[in-house]
């Protein structure tokens, strides 16, 4: 017997017929005499739509996507999907109920839209357990100290999942998709992508902060600090998916886990800046206070001694923003500004590149080869990113896949 939280994305709670067959999938959890308690996001494009009807009343004085009411409104998607799926369990003679985030409480902080939470009350869920009822629990909720409707970001329902797992100590968190698990690259356009059976804790924090959409990255960071055994899985098979778990206990090791992309980011060129010191934090400083993430970063070589240009990156939804801040620098003197936003961020990832050389030079000769100019590099212990135009993205991913012997065979 285990206690297992069950967490079911939008696509497995897609429609009526979806939900009844995840209702059946708890129940076989149950018979087998397991203690269940399951979390559910909206069915999918739910979110989306509440989102939308959200940004429609923004105005001047009022910016909706952080707002109170924002949240009272997009939280609604688990709540339908909770109601649901408790019924359909109840038709299977099955004792459950539905537990919105307040319900439960899932205390979070005030930061309306992208909440962050701060602890969870568990004894109520773990007495219904113990009794063999199933709670079903609405993701992405929870409730502010002001006790208002908070919601956790998008994707949050699986860091939901995960800080239950943490609270009612469970032996796993099985989080079911619509993929059967974390794959070496995306499948649809690296078709002879491998799913992996291992993968460590840390390769899927990078994973998903570089592109990997399969877990919200805040979930991994979670799971990985409180050491949460967690799987990821389809609900359309009964493969056994992927285990997220600790680097030691992958028996057969490979030099990566995975290759990723994001097109999330655009890239800024500022040419002909004074080299001289203090210059980066004129740049920088200005950005970070309007709340600008600057990601990879490179200054070239200054040629007269006088001037250098300096090329960096930033989320493509933070460029306008970016680059009217930094046009308006007065401290700051530059010939030209070039934003690009028809770039992609190309990573690789493994925590066999610790104790293995060459894994850049692999991927440097391999683009080589291919005619793609790399633009901007940045790596860490566990990854080599770089940038490249966005055009080449496909071929620089199968390339590199089967560069690094990734290709199934
Ligand atoms: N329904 C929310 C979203 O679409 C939360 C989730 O699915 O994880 O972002
Ligand atoms: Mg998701």
């Amino acid at each position: 017997m285990a206690r297992i939280v069950m967490k079911f994305g939008g696509t497995s709670v897609g429609d009526s017929d979806r939900i009844k067959k995840v209702a059946h999938r708890i129940k076989t959890a149950v018979e087998t005499g397991n203690e269940i308690a399951v979390v559910v996001s909206a069915m999918a494009g739910v979110t989306n739509q509440l989102v939308t009807h959200c940004h429609q009343m923004t105005c001047d004085q009022i910016w909706a996507g952080s707002s109170r009411e924002y949240d009272v409104v997009v939280a609604t998607g688990e709540q339908v999907i909770t109601g649901l799926l408790a019924l359909a369990l109840q038709c299977l003679g099955l004792s459950a109920r539905s537990w919105q985030g307040w319900q439960v409480p899932i205390c979070t902080d005030g930061i309306h839209g992208s909440a962050r939470i701060e602890s969870i009350q568990s004894y109520k869920l773990l007495n219904e357990m113990t009794l063999g009822n199933v709670p079903v629990v609405a993701g992405f909720q929870g409730i502010s100290p002001k006790e208002s409707v908070t919601t956790l970001g998008r994707g949050g329902s699986d860091t939901s999942a995960v800080a239950l797992a943490v609270a009612l100590q469970a032996d796993r968190c099985d989080i079911y998709t619509d993929v059967e698990g974390v794959y070496t690259a995306d499948p649809r356009i690296v078709t002879k992508a491998r799913k992996l059976d291992r993968i460590a804790y840390e390769e899927m924090l990078e994973m998903t902060s570089l592109g990997a959409k399969v877990l919200q990255t805040r979930s991994v960071e979670m799971a990985m600090k409180h050491r949460v055994v967690l799987r990821v899985l389809s609900s359309f098979t009964d493969a056994p998916g992927t285990f997220v778990c600790d680097e030691d206990e992958i028996v057969e090791r490979h030099l990566l886990s995975g290759i990723t992309y994001s097109r999330d980011d655009a890239k800024i060129t500022l040419t002909k800046v004074a080299d001289q010191p203090g210059i980066a934090a004129a740049v920088f400083g200005p950005l970070a206070d309007a709340n600008v993430n600057v990601d990879m970063i490179v200054q070239n070589i200054s040629e007269d001694g006088k001037t250098t240009d300096l090329t960096f990156t930033v989320a493509k939804a933070d460029l306008k923003r970016a680059v009217a801040v930094l046009q308006r620098g007065s401290a700051l003197s530059f010939d030209r500004l070039i934003p690009d936003s028809d770039v992609v961020k190309i990573s690789v990832i493994g925590v066999g590149m610790r104790s293995h050389a060459g894994v850049a030079q692999t991927m440097f000769r391999t683009l080589a080869e291919r005619g793609i100019n790399i633009q901007v590099i940045s790596t860490s212990e566990i990854k080599i990113s770089v940038l490249i135009s966005e055009e080449y993205t496909e071929l620089a991913l199968r390339a590199l896949h089967s560069a690094y012997g990734l290709d199934l065979s």
